[in-house]
């Protein structure tokens, strides 16, 4: 048996830039985003 196959990439879990904060995981106000709560992704 050949297992000579090259290995499948393992899919990334992707993080996409919070829509609210743009990131930063502070609101406008300058409080924790609730949106991402403060990871700046969500
Ligand atoms: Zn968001
Ligand atoms: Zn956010």
């Amino acid at each position: 048996m050949d297992t000579d196959e090259p290995p499948e990439p393992e899919p990334q879990p992707q993080r996409w830039r919070c829509c609210h904060c743009g990131g930063t995981g502070v609101d406008s106000y300058g409080d924790t985003c609730r949106h991402c709560d403060g990871l700046g992704f969500c």
